[in-house]
């Protein structure tokens, strides 16, 4: 197993083993989730993220640094504020350790130490921000995905993904950057016109509005980071977890309109991720296979 070999080898450069570097980005992601957390309260109620300071949500009291430290924090509280022992949601370190365990799994299986990682960490934070307030709020936020889409493509072009348009470009001999950046806008288009189409034609067939335009403009995103073969396989995976889930939950409650209450970017996000991390090999042995 390569996979497994890589997490106790020596990296070269510092003589650290790399298993040092993995435990390294988790912290950062806990701390990152801390942010996100943050985020995931404040921007749906169209609040700043900077400024005031975190406060308790019952009683209003400043929440000190050292009740700030993700997950130990909570788990020393028990999950209560220090002044009023309100109940705090067990949202907060369940986002850290999910922040933290993604982190580890994009350094580990994906990026490495190379210029991706910082682009494929951000990725990663704005898809769980989204997930989490589309599961709250059913919303996915301008604020987070047109900024979204920016910065996939200033990433696109600074580290090149040329998959699914590598034969384009020996043909138009254009260099690396140009020709990642427009596999990227394919990658948009194919991501956002598809969900665009499906809640279109939804709507003609039914007379209902199926997905809102955040679904789309997160897929657009999502496309222009991830490129058109893995956004599909992200739309694949989101179709098939969200159905799933909406028949799972028709069984359990007995209602037929369960879909109309299932907030779909939380699906789409799941398989973003999936595809992220998981969507090159899978393709790739699909491909030989067949
Ligand atoms: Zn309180």
């Amino acid at each position: 197993m390569d996979t497994f070999q890589r997490f106790v080898t020596i990296e070269p450069t510092t003589g650290l083993p790399f298993a040092f570097f993995v435990a390294a980005v988790a912290v950062v992601g806990a701390i990152i989730g801390s942010f996100l957390n943050v985020v995931i309260h404040r921007v749906p109620r169209e609040e700043s993220i900077a400024f005031p300071a975190s406060r308790c949500p019952s009683c209003g009291t400043a929440i000190w640094p050292y009740d700030n430290i993700p997950v130990v924090s909570w788990a020393i509280l028990r999950g209560r504020c220090r002044s009023c022992r309100a109940p705090i949601s067990a949202r907060y370190p369940a986002v850290e350790l999910l922040t933290a365990a993604l982190f580890a799994l994009t350094f580990w299986l994906r990026s490495g130490l190379t210029l991706s990682l910082p682009f494929d960490l951000a990725f990663v934070a704005a898809v769980i921000a989204l997930v989490f307030i589309d599961a709250e709020h059913m919303i996915l936020p301008n604020v987070i995905n047109y900024p979204g889409v920016a910065v996939a493509l200033v990433a696109r072009a600074l580290v090149p993904n040329l998959y699914g348009v590598a034969s384009l470009g020996a043909q138009a001999h254009m260099p690396a950057w140009l020709l990642s950046v427009v596999g990227a806008l394919v990658g948009a288009l194919v991501g956002g016109g598809f969900l665009w189409l499906v809640g279109w034609l939804w709507e003609r067939l039914r007379g209902v509005e199926a997905m809102g335009l955040g679904d789309v403009k997160m897929m657009f995103m999502v496309g222009a980071y991830l490129g058109w073969p893995l956004t599909l396989l992200a739309i694949f995976v989101g179709v098939l977890s969200g159905s799933l889930a909406g028949v799972g939950l028709m069984l359990k409650r007995g209602r037929r309109d369960m879909q109309m209450l299932l907030p779909f970017g939380i699906f789409l996000g799941v398989g973003s991720l999936i595809s992220l991390l998981f969507g090159t090999a899978l393709i790739d042995w699909y491909v030989a296979k067949f």
